[in-house]
C-alpha cells in the first residue's frame, strides 16, 4: 500500500503485515479523521489480500498513542449545531450519531474482518488508542517503565465510545471492569496482564516479534465474544451472581458521583444493557450513550478545561514570547519547613540541582529527609528504585550558609509568613546571587508588590505559590507584582513546566486567586454552622455540590489557627469590617477556647482518633449559637450557596484584573481546590448556566443571606449583554 501518510505498512516473508503508526510532524500519535481513513484501508487490505495472514499494529514513536483528538469531537458538536439550524433536529442527530460511532464501527470491522490482528504496544496507550488495541485479537505490551494502558475518558466527562465499555466488560469480572472504567486510571504492564487486559508483557525490542510469533503460531482472528456460547466472566446480568453486582454498583455510583457525572451513569447503563446483548447490538447501545454524552454540557465543560485549556497552559500559553528559553539547572530554596521540603523534592525529582537552606544545617537536613521519606514510599510501591533515591538525594545539597546560593538560576523562599523575616531573607540572598537570578516568594497571603520593596531588583521578583502537599498538588500560582519583569515571569513559568505542574499567572492582590475562592467556601461553611445547620449536612452538601471535601473538613486540613491568624492580620490591616465577627468568634472559641487547631493536632471540626476514621466532633453542637430542625433545611440551597459564593469570588477576580484569562480561573479552581470538576471550573459554572440565570440565583441568595452574594459590576454587565467570560476573552484577544 502506498500513499499512507500516518502509517508505514509492510508485509514480511511469512505474510505477516506490520502497520507502524507514525504521524509526521507530531510527537504523539492521535486518532484523527485521516488516521481513521488510513486504518480503514489497512484493515481492508489485510482482509482482502490472500497473501496476508494477519497484521501487527504498532507505533513508530516512543508512545503508542494518547487516543482520539478531542478537538475533532468538539468539531462534531459544531457540525451538529449547523445541521440542526439548516435541516432540523432529527437529521442533525442522525448525522451526529453516525459520525460519532465511526471509530467504533472501524474497530468492529477490524475485529471481524477474518484475519488475526495483534497490537504491539509500548509507552502511553490510552483512550481510543487502547480501544484499538482491545479490538485486536491479541495484545503484547512492553515492560518499559513508561508503558501505561487505560481508558481515562471519564476524566474529561466522556466515556469510552470505541467499544471500550463492552470489550472490558467481557474481559474482566463486571465489578473490576466498572471500577476500571469509573476510575480511568493509567495501568502498568504487569497489572494490565493480571487484570486480563493484555495477553503478554515483553521487552520493548521484542514486542513486534512476540506479536508476529502469535500470528505465525496460528492465533485466531475471532474475538472470544464472537465464539458461540461465549460467557462473560461474571456470567449473566440476570442471575444470582448478577444481582450481587448491580444493586451495589448503583449505590457505589451514587456515593462516588452524587449523580453529577452523566458519563459515569452512562458507563453503568452501557455495561448493564450491553452485557445482555450480542456484541454488535451492544456496541450500538454504547454508541447511543456516547452520542448523548458527547452533547452534555458536562463533557463540553470538562473537555475545554481539563484537556484543552490545561494543555495550553502547560505548553506555555501565558509565557512572554520574546524571552529566550531559560536554562534552569540549579535552584536555591530558603526555608526547609513543610513547604520548602516539598518544593525541594519536586525540584530534585525533575532532575534539577537544589540548594536547600535553613537557619541551621540540622533544619535543612530535616527538610531533605522528607524527600527520602517520599521516595522510600515510591520504592515500597515498586514505583522507584534505590538508585533513583540515591540520585535524587545527591541532587539536594543542604546548607545554612547563604554563600552556597551562588550560581543558582532561581531562588525560592519558603520561610515564615512574616514580612520582616522575608525582607531579611531577600537582602541576604540578593547579596550573594548574580544579577540575573530570579527571586521567588512562596507566600500565601502577603502581596508580592509589598515584599518586593525589600528587593534591590524588583523586576526579578515574582511569586511562585505552591499548594500543599506540594508533591501531590498539580497547580502553581505565579504572581506578578507591579514591578515583576517579563524575564522573571518566563523563568517562573519555565521552572513550573520543568517540574511538570500546571501554572496560572495572576496579578497581585490579597489572597491572589485560589485562596480567595477557598476562603469563601470555608466561610460559607462557618456561616451555615453559625445559622444552626447540622454539621453533617454542611459537609454532605459540599460533597453533593461536587467538592472533594466539605468546607469544615477542608478548614481542618488548612488549620484553624491559620484561619484565625489571617483573620486577625486582615482586621489589623483593613479594619474590623473586613472580617465577619461571627466567624471570628467561632474561630476564637475553637482555637483559643478549645485548643482545636485542625488535623495537625487531631482536633478540629473533626476528631481524628488513632487508627480510626475521622468523625465530626460531637462538641461542635455546643459551639453553634442556634440549631435548625434538619427537616427545614433546604439542601439544594446549601449546595448552591457553596458553589455560587466561590464563583462570585472568581468573577470578582476577573473584574479586578487579578485573573486575566478565564482558562486560568477554571483550571486553577479545579486543580487548586477541587471546584466541582463537572462544571468545568468556577467561571465555566457561570458561563454554562448563563450569566443571567446565575445573577438571578445570586440575587436570591443575597436577599436571604447577605451582601457576600452581591454580584460584581462586571457580572451584572455580562448578564445584561448576554456575554460569557470566554466570549469576552476571545473578543479581547481578537
Ligand atoms: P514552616 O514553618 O513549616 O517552615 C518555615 C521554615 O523556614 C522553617 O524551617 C524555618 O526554620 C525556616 N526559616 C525561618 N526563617 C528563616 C531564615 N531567616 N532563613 C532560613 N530559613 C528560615 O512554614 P511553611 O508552612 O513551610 O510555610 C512557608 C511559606 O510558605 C510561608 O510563606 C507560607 O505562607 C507559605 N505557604 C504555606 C502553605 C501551607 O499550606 N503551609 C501553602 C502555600 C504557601
Amino acid at each position: 500500500m502506498t500513499d499512507l501518510k500516518n502509517f508505514r505498512f509492510e508485509t514480511d516473508a511469512d505474510g505477516i503485515a506490520l502497520a507502524t503508526w507514525d504521524m509526521p510532524g507530531r510527537s504523539m500519535n492521535v486518532i484523527t479523521e485521516a488516521v481513521m481513513d488510513e486504518l480503514e484501508r489497512i484493515v481492508e487490505t489485510v482482509a482482502g489480500d490472500a497473501a496476508i495472514k494477519g497484521c501487527v499494529v504498532t507505533s513508530g514513536k516512543d508512545n503508542f498513542s494518547g487516543g482520539a483528538d478531542l478537538t475533532m469531537l468538539q468539531g462534531l458538536g459544531r457540525e451538529y449545531e449547523k445541521l440542526k439550524a439548516e435541516a432540523g433536529e432529527e437529521p442533525a442527530m442522525r448525522h451526529f450519531f453516525e459520525a460519532s460511532r465511526r471509530l467504533s464501527l472501524l474497530f468492529r470491522r477490524l475485529e471481524t474482518c477474518g484475519k488475526p490482528f495483534a497490537a504491539a504496544v509500548s509507552g502511553i496507550c490510552l483512550g481510543g488508542a487502547f480501544e484499538l488495541a482491545l479490538s485486536c485479537h491479541h495484545r503484547v505490551v512492553s515492560d518499559d517503565e513508561k508503558t501505561r494502558v487505560g481508558l481515562p475518558e471519564i476524566k474529561v466527562g466522556l466515556f469510552p465510545g470505541g467499544g471500550g465499555t463492552q470489550r472490558v466488560a467481557r474481559l474482566m469480572q463486571t465489578g473490576d471492569a466498572l471500577q476500571m472504567l469509573f476510575k480511568g486510571e493509567q495501568i502498568r504492564p504487569l497489572m494490565a496482564r493480571n487484570m486480563g487486559l493484555v495477553h503478554a508483557v515483553a521487552p520493548k525490542a521484542e514486542i513486534v516479534e512476540t506479536a508476529k510469533a502469535w500470528i505465525r503460531a496460528g492465533g485466531s482472528g475471532v474475538a472470544p465474544w464472537d465464539v458461540p456460547k461465549f460467557k462473560a466472566p461474571s456470567g449473566k446480568v440476570y442471575s444470582p451472581a448478577g444481582m450481587m453486582i448491580w444493586p451495589p454498583a448503583n449505590a457505589i455510583y451514587r456515593r462516588e458521583t452524587h449523580d453529577n457525572y452523566p458519563a459515569a451513569k452512562a458507563i453503568l447503563a452501557s455495561v448493564y444493557e450491553g452485557l445482555q446483548l450480542p456484541m454488535d447490538l451492544a456496541l450500538k447501545v454504547e454508541s447511543r450513550y456516547f452520542a448523548m454524552i458527547l452533547r452534555t454540557k458536562e463533557a463540553a465543560a470538562m473537555i475545554r478545561t481539563l484537556f484543552i485549556s490545561m494543555g495550553e497552559l502547560n505548553k506555555g500559553a501565558r509565557r512572554p514570547k520574546d524571552v529566550a528559553a531559560t536554562n534552569l539547572r540549579k535552584v536555591g530554596i530558603v526555608g526547609a519547613g513543610f513547604m520548602g521540603a516539598g518544593v525541594a523534592y519536586v525540584t530534585a525529582n525533575a532532575g534539577l540541582d537544589v540548594v536547600l537552606l535553613d537557619q541551621s544545617l540540622e533544619a535543612a537536613e530535616k527538610g531533605k529527609a522528607y524527600a527520602h521519606t517520599l521516595v522510600t514510599g515510591q520504592i515500597n510501591k515498586g514505583r522507584a528504585r534505590t538508585a533513583d533515591r540515591d540520585a535524587l538525594l545527591a541532587r539536594i545539597r543542604t546548607s545554612a550558609d547563604y554563600a552556597d546560593l551562588k550560581g543558582c538560576d532561581l531562588v525560592i523562599e519558603a520561610v515564615f509568613e512574616d514580612p520582616k523575616v522575608k525582607a531579611e531573607v531577600v537582602a541576604k540572598v540578593e547579596a550573594v546571587i548574580g544579577p540575573d537570578t530570579v527571586f521567588a516568594s512562596n507566600t500565601s497571603t502577603l502581596p508580592i508588590t509589598g515584599l518586593a520593596k525589600a528587593s534591590a531588583r524588583p523586576e526579578q521578583f515574582v511569586g511562585i505559590h505552591f499548594f500543599s502537599p506540594v508533591e501531590k498538588m498539580m497547580l502553581v500560582e505565579i504572581i506578578k507584582g507591579q514591578a515583576t519583569g517579563e524575564r522573571a515571569l518566563a523563568t517562573a513559568l519555565d521552572y513550573v513546566r520543568t517540574i511538570r505542574k500546571t501554572p496560572i499567572v495572576v496579578n497581585d492582590a490579597r489572597g491572589f486567586f485560589a485562596n480567595r475562592c477557598v476562603g469563601a467556601y470555608i466561610l460559607e461553611g462557618h456561616k451555615m454552622l453559625i445559622e444552626g445547620v447540622p454539621p453533617a449536612m454542611i459537609e454532605n452538601a459540599g460533597k453533593m455540590a461536587g467538592m472533594p471535601v466539605g468546607p469544615l473538613s477542608l478548614n481542618d486540613e488548612v488549620a484553624l489557627d491559620l484561619g484565625l491568624k489571617i483573620a486577625k492580620a486582615t482586621e489589623a490591616q483593613l479594619g474590623p469590617e473586613a472580617v465577619d465577627p461571627a466567624q471570628k468568634k467561632l474561630l476564637v472559641d475553637l482555637v483559643e477556647g478549645q485548643g482545636r487547631l485542625g488535623r495537625k493536632n487531631r482536633k478540629g471540626f473533626y476528631d481524628y482518633p488513632e487508627g480510626a476514621p475521622k468523625r465530626l466532633w460531637p462538641g461542635l453542637r455546643d459551639m453553634q449559637p442556634a440549631h435548625l430542625d434538619p427537616e427545614t433545611v433546604d439542601i439544594a440551597e446549601l449546595k448552591h450557596r457553596l458553589l455560587v459564593v466561590q464563583a462570585l469570588e472568581a468573577a470578582r477576580t476577573v473584574g479586578e484584573g487579578v485573573i486575566t484569562d478565564p482558562r486560568e480561573a477554571d483550571v486553577g479552581s479545579i486543580l487548586g481546590f477541587g471546584f466541582a470538576p463537572f462544571t468545568g471550573g468556577a467561571l465555566s459554572y457561570i458561563d454554562f448556566m448563563g450569566a443571567r440565570a446565575f445573577l438571578d440565583l445570586a440575587r436570591g441568595l443575597e436577599a436571604r443571606h447577605g451582601a457576600r452574594f452581591a454580584a460584581p459590576d462586571n457580572l451584572v454587565a455580562m448578564a445584561e449583554s448576554g456575554e460569557t467570560f470566554y466570549g469576552q476573552a476571545a473578543k479581547k484577544a481578537a
